[in-house]
C-alpha cells in the first residue's frame, strides 16, 4: 500500500458513524481529538481553536500540543463557554523499537508535578535544539538567530515548523517547503535529531499523570508490527481516524484496535496555518468514541491507581 500523501485534506466527512467496534447507539454528534494551538506548532490560540472548532459543529475537543499541556486551562474555558466538553491532552515524540512513534495522552492532571517536570526538560530538549539548528544554518551561510525563532515562536515547545516560519518571515526561504527541502528535513543541513523519550517511559509518564495513552496516526508509522508490542507496554488506544490516514486505513485499524482491547480514538491534528490550511473539521469522530474512552480512563482509574497521583 502507497503511503499516504503528506498534507492530504481529505473533504469533511462523518467518520465513525454506526459502525467499528462498540459504535451502537450511543452521544450523538462528533470529536476532534488531536489539535495544537500555538502553545506548540499550532497557529491558533485555544480561544481561535474553540470557536473553529464549535462552528465545524464538534461536541467536544482534545488539546495535545506537543510536550505541553500549557493551553489546557484556556482552552478548557473556551469549550465551557461554547458549550462544548474539553478533554485535556498532550503528544510525546517517543521512540520505540529503533521507530519514532507519537503518544497522545489524554484526561491528563494538568497540574501533575512528575509530567510538568518531565515536560520542561523536554521543552529545555527542544530549546537547545532550535540553538543548535541555528548554528548549522549560520554555518552553512544563512543568517537566522535562534533568538529570531524565539520570538516568533513565543512558546515553551519550540520545533522544526518554527525555524521554517522565522526563515521564510526573514526572507531566508521563498516558502516552508523550501525551508524543509533546503535545510530543515533529515540529511538537510540544519536537521538537528529530536531527543525522544522510551514508548515505555512514555506511557508510565501519561499514567502516572492519570492519563490514557493513545497511538497517533499509526499509518505514519508504516510498522503495524509495533502496536501489539505497544499494547503489552500498557497502550489503551490507536488513533484510528486521522487526517493522512487513506480510505481504508480507518477500518484496518479499528479492527485492529478491537482485537488488541484497544479504544478507538480519531482526529485532525490541525495545526492552524502551520502547514498549510486549517484541518479542523476535516476528521470528524463519533461522539461514542470518547464515551467509550471515558468508560476506560474510568476502569483503569479503578483498577490501577498510580502512586502517589491524587484524584483530580
Ligand atoms: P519537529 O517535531 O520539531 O521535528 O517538527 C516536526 C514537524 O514538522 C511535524 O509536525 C511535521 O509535520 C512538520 N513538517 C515536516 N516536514 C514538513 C514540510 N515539508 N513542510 C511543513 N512542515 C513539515
Ligand atoms: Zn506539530
Ligand atoms: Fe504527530
Ligand atoms: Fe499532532
Amino acid at each position: 500500500m502507497n503511503p499516504p500523501a503528506f498534507n492530504q485534506t481529505p473533504p469533511p466527512r462523518a467518520q465513525g458513524e454506526g459502525n467499528g467496534p462498540g459504535a451502537a447507539a450511543g452521544r450523538a454528534g462528533f470529536v476532534d481529538l488531536h489539535l495544537h494551538t500555538l502553545f506548540s506548532d499550532g497557529t491558533f490560540t485555544p480561544e481561535e481553536l474553540a470557536n473553529r472548532g464549535a462552528r465545524a459543529g464538534l461536541v467536544a475537543m482534545a488539546l495535545t500540543d506537543h510536550d505541553t499541556v500549557e493551553g489546557c486551562a484556556r482552552m478548557a474555558q473556551a469549550c465551557q463557554t461554547l458549550g462544548m466538553e474539553f478533554v485535556s491532552g498532550t503528544e510525546l515524540t517517543a521512540q520505540f523499537e529503533g521507530n519514532e512513534v507519537h503518544l497522545l495522552g489524554y484526561f491528563l492532571q494538568v497540574d501533575h508535578p512528575h509530567l510538568l517536570s518531565e515536560m520542561k526538560k523536554f521543552q529545555t530538549v527542544r530549546q537547545d535544539r532550535i540553538r543548535e539548528m541555528a548554528a548549522r544554518l549560520n554555518k552553512v551561510g544563512v543568517p537566522l538567530r535562534a533568538e529570531s525563532v524565539f520570538e516568533l515562536a513565543n512558546c515553551h515547545s519550540p520545533g522544526r515548523p518554527h525555524v521554517g516560519r522565522a526563515l521564510v518571515l526573514e526572507g531566508l526561504c521563498g516558502s516552508m517547503e523550501e525551508a524543509f527541502e533546503k535545510y530543515l528535513k533529515k540529511g538537510r543541513p540544519a536537521w538537528v535529531p529530536k531527543y525522544k523519550i522510551s514508548a515505555t517511559d512514555a506511557i508510565e509518564l501519561i499514567h502516572a499523570a492519570n492519563g490514557l495513552a493513545v497511538l497517533a496516526h499509526p499509518a505514519l508509522n508504516h510498522n503495524d508490527q509495533l502496536i501489539p508490542r505497544l499494547a503489552e507496554q500498557g497502550l489503551d488506544g490507536l488513533e484510528c481516524f486521522h487526517t493522512r490516514h487513506n480510505p481504508g486505513m480507518p477500518e484496518r485499524y479499528m479492527q485492529m484496535a478491537h482485537r488488541l482491547k484497544l479504544a478507538v480514538t480519531g482526529g485532525s491534528d490541525c495545526h492552524g496555518y502551520s502547514k498549510g490550511k486549517p484541518l479542523i473539521g476535516g476528521v470528524k469522530l463519533a461522539a461514542v468514541y470518547l464515551e467509550k474512552l471515558k468508560e476506560v480512563h474510568q476502569l483503569r482509574g479503578r483498577r490501577a491507581p498510580a502512586p502517589g497521583v491524587q484524584s483530580a
